[in-house]
């Protein structure tokens, strides 16, 4: 008999594929396997970090029955925690990006939990106004308020030390022993950085030549003055060319070994072509380091390497975007 009784057993230990259609189809001389996270209680990689937070902060203390699981988050941190919180029996409210897909609004929803629009937030609102929309500053008031209030324990994932250490715990050991140890390039976004670094972690003390890349948008990916609105990588920032204390406290710099720039058209290219190459529907950052995986297979240093991809996500919470939108050209 095999039952398992909670979804917190169904965490982790996704499968990895080998993109077998997608490397013919494109001529590529290396091997592209992708850890599909979608496979995950609730489709994404941020089932393995939601977990891990909130047992960790249960074990210490941080987290008491009865109490307020609390996150900002771009949404799929947010379906996690709020699924695990109605499993748990904790109350969870999240703060979400205007900018995010409807879909996930709905989710949290779903499962019990509460959303907030960040701009909507009077302790965000007014944070914003003074600092002339500085999204790092307005979180910053946020975590002082929420400091004060009883009961509640606020996930906070960009600072939080367990999300890096359950990716060194299990994202990485499970690539290594899938793999058999022929693993000779990692690629994963960095939104948090907490994927890359423990992963990243992980396979380099099994063996030093495993090279990591990072994924960080291109620079028309970002918001930028001549263009407020761009096509952006839902959940994956940049880490370099940005002022050090920008950085999320849970990217570890010292782990990769290069990055690659995505435009956000290529990541869509990528996850329109895998869907129909391969059978494989995954999210926007999904399409990026499918993307990235490519343009390292094309190098003729890395023929006959094997390409770690790290896929973050279901393309199901993608359906109002343009990913999956024909009419938008890429
Ligand atoms: N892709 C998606 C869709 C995400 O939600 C995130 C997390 N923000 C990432 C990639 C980046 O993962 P990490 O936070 O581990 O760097």
């Amino acid at each position: 008999m095999s039952i398992r009784r909670s979804i917190t057993e169904l965490v982790g230990n996704t499968p990895l594929l080998e993109l077998t259609n997608y490397e013919k189809a494109h001529g590529l001389e290396a091997k592209i396997l992708v850890k599909l996270e979608y496979y995950n209680p609730n489709q994404s990689v941020k089932d393995r970090i939601a977990l891990a937070m909130v047992e960790d902060a249960e074990k210490d203390g941080r987290l008491k029955p009865g109490g307020t699981i609390v996150e900002v988050t771009s949404g799929n941190t947010g379906i996690a925690l709020a699924a695990i919180a109605a499993a748990k029996g904790y109350r969870f409210k999240a703060y979400v990006q205007d900018q995010v897909s409807e879909e996930r609004f709905k989710v949290i929803k779903a499962f019990g939990g509460e959303t907030v629009k960040l701009s909507s937030d009077p302790i965000v609102a007014k944070a914003l106004k003074e600092s002339d929309g500085d999204f790092f500053v307005a979180i910053r008031a946020l975590k002082d308020a929420l400091a004060n209030e009883e009961g509640v324990f606020f996930a906070e994932q960009g600072a939080n030390p367990s999300n890096p250490r359950i990716h060194e715990l299990t994202t990485g050991p499970e690539i290594w022993e899938d793999t058999e140890g022929n693993i000779d390039i990692l690629v994963a976004n960095v939104g948090t950085g907490g994927t890359l670094s423990g992963t990243g972690r992980y396979l380099k003390n099994k063996d030093k030549n495993i090279r990591v890349v990072g994924i960080q948008p291109d620079e028309r990916s970002l918001p930028g003055k001549d263009n407020p609105h761009p096509e952006e990588i839902t959940g994956v920032h940049p880490f370099e060319g940005i002022p050090e204390d920008r950085i999320p406290k849970t990217m570890d710099l010292t782990v990769y070994d290069e990055k690659i720039e995505v435009l956000t058209e290529n990541a869509y290219k990528a996850a329109r072509e895998a869907a129909k190459s391969d059978g494989i529907l995954v999210g926007t950052s999904s399409g990026a380091a499918i993307y990235a995986a490519t343009v390292l297979a094309k190098r003729p240093e890395n023929k006959g390497k094997t390409i770690v991809a790290v896929l973050p996500d279901t393309g199901l919470r993608y359906l109002s975007t343009n990913l999956f939108n024909e009419e938008y050209k890429v």
